[in-house]
């Protein structure tokens, strides 16, 4: 296609709001336009990359067994009510009504309604195991959209759901669904890890993560360089330390004027910080916003708290729980701001880190003003109302499985795959017979690619200080024909003839035929990331024209029809792994 006549508008300068490569590349290069505050449209180019991308997913889900749907991004309420999670998705769900008051969302994701179709249509075990997913768009009212397609209110989701008659069926399911993401992540060309995930308030049921590799995703993974051990942060298991054998000292309580913060006490006191007892306030709320209660936790007080871990323990949605108003808290329980210990709080839930119980003579606040208590021992001096491995792993910390320290690294999740089991299917009444005409809740899994976000991945992975470096895979375009002087009519017969054999040969040829200085053309065709460029320039008479790879500083001069084999072999052996 001639890019005279093609809809692409460049930019010098992103949008300072733009701060990552991502971002500041797709909306330069004109892929994306902002529309408002996490939402975005999509440009003639980025469109041909995001159905690029989603054809690879479609590829490979239809190879793994799976069929395509499309639902309504439109969900009624009822359905979640139905599920419970109505009230649990909380203020990230779009909450409309119809002109007769009826609640509808914008589909946040899908499993009540694929639940809702398997729960009307399949009623034995003859129809299962069943994989139906769709590619289409989410809505989720982000706190924080930001990174362009990273993080964005609207985005398009592949979403698969699994229904099978057993575990053990389920187990194959996921494994096919854990494969096949291996290959999608693969073809887009992403160097990615899939890892151990948090499973949410659900419990039990395992998932994994697929964490494309970057220093600007928003997830931390631990992963251990001796074994293949590897998780999110908010997932890992931070080893307790081991238990003390020291003997238990007489409980003393001590003067410590003005020691607001573990540093300070440990200081005033010359304890290692490793010998106190931090202590975390928190409030719950229910559906509403209504405070429901507080929870004080104590943690090792050179430790960090894993907040995904005490919410799944208290069971409760991440919304339902927040810092606590100290006044308020104080009034209540007894705490006091800056010197909160376990003993002597009352009409709070208490929970204790699991590490703590074993570790002895430890310093903690006395709940009164400038005072801490020494030697406060598990059991003796104070108690739980839960014990709770929640503390958040830190680099160097051991791993869970070998011992060997852990390493950390950043990552932006794609995609994530769940044993979701019984969850829907009980609240939801999906159930199937079997051979003796007994009745059994279907097995579940559900699979989610964050689709534009792959895109965002992808050029955070591939990119250099002039733009984009798409993999052919994905590119908008294969090849971009340069002509430096586009009045030369003897350029623009062999910029055409280019264009034809390529395309002869399934290469997607764009043609820079502008009416614009070459230097412009260079800097759009680095810009736009097109794989190949050849270049019909100073030797155009002779047939001579400059191949140069995107990767590459240097181009070459070739015959033409040297350089039509060359780009039509490496585009083929771009879209063949
Ligand atoms: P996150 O933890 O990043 O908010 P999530 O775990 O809530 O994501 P899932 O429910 O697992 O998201 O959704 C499946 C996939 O959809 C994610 O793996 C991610 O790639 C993508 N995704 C989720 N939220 C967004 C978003 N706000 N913008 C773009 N993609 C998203
Ligand atoms: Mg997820």
């Amino acid at each position: 296609m001639k890019m005279s006549k093609m809809y692409i508008r460049t930019l010098r300068e992103a949008p300072a709001e733009a701060v990552v490569p991502s971002h500041i590349l797709m909306l330069r290069a004109g892929m994306i336009r902002k529309i408002v505050s996490g939402i975005y449209g999509f440009m003639p180019l980025g469109y041909r990359v995001l159905r690029k991308v989603e054809n690879i997913v479609r590829e490979e889900m239809d190879a793994a067994g799976g069929q395509e749907i499309l639902m309504s991004a439109l969900q009624p309420a009822e359905l979640w009510q139905e599920s419970g999670r109505w009230g649990d998705y909380g203020p990230e769900m779009w909450r409309i009504k119809d002109r007769n008051g009826r609640e509808f969302c914008l589909g946040p994701t899908h499993e009540e309604i694929f639940t809702d179709i398997i729960r009307n249509e399949v009623s034995s075990y003859r129809q299962l195991p069943v994989n139906l997913y769709q590619i289409q768009h989410k809505y989720r009212d982000e706190a924080r959209p930001r990174f362009g397609l990273m993080r964005s209110r609207e985005f398009v989701m592949k979403d698969a759901y699994s229904f099978d008659r057993d575990e053990e069926s389920l187990n194959e399911s996921y494994q096919n669904m854990y494969d096949t993401y291996t290959r999608i992540f693969n073809r887009c060309g992403l160097e990615f890890r899939p890892v151990e995930a948090d499973t949410g308030a659900i419990g039990g049921s395992a998932s994994h993560e697929f964490q494309a590799l970057t220093e600007n995703g928003e997830s931390t993974i631990a992963f251990c360089e001796k074994c293949d051990y590897a998780a999110t942060d908010e997932s890992a298991v931070c080893v307790d330390a081991p238990a003390s054998n020291e003997e238990m000292l007489p409980l003393e309580k001590k003067s410590t004027p003005g020691t607001k913060t573990i540093e300070a006490v440990a200081n005033y006191l010359d304890l290692p910080q490793s010998r106190t007892i931090k202590a975390l306030l928190y409030e719950t709320y229910d559906e509403e916003g209504s405070v429901t209660g507080y929870v004080a936790a104590f943690i090792r007080g050179d430790r960090q708290a894993n907040e995904t871990k005490l919410i799944n323990a208290l069971g409760i949605n991440e919304y339902q729980l927040a810092f606590a108003n100290e006044e308020k808290m104080a009034a209540v329980t007894g705490c006091v701001g800056g010197f909160t210990g376990p003993k002597g709080l009352h009409d709070c839930k208490i929970i204790v880190d699991s590490e703590l119980p074993g570790l002895r003579n430890l310093c903690a606040g006395a709940n009164e003003a400038d005072c801490h208590y020494i030697n406060m021992n598990y059991g003796r001096d104070y108690e739980a109302d839960m014990i709770v491995n929640f503390k958040l792993v830190g680099e160097g910390d051991v791993c869970p499985e070998c011992g060997a320290p852990l390493k950390f690294k950043r990552g932006m999740e794609v995609g994530q795959v769940f044993k979701l089991g019984t969850k829907y299917s009980k609240a939801m009444g999906a159930v199937y017979k079997d051979e003796n005409m007994k009745e059994h809740e279907i097995v579940m899994g559900c699979y989610g690619i964050g689709v534009t976000r792959t895109l965002s991945a992808i050029v955070e992975q591939h990119h250099d200080d002039n733009g984009i470096i798409w993999p052919v895979s994905v590119a908008p375009y294969h090849v971009i024909v340069t002509v430096v002087k586009q009045k030369d009519e003897e350029a623009m017969d062999l910029a055409d003839r280019l264009e034809k054999e390529l395309s002869a040969k399934g290469v997607e040829v764009m043609v820079d035929d502008r009416d614009e200085r070459p230097g412009v053309k260079f800097k759009d065709a680095d810009l736009l990331g097109i794989p190949v460029r050849i270049t019909v320039g100073k030797k155009a008479a002779e047939g001579i024209v400059e191949y140069r790879l995107r990767t590459d500083d240097q181009s070459v001069e070739l015959p033409v029809g040297e350089a039509v084999a060359k780009a039509a072999a490496f585009i083929s052996e771009g879209l063949s792994h």
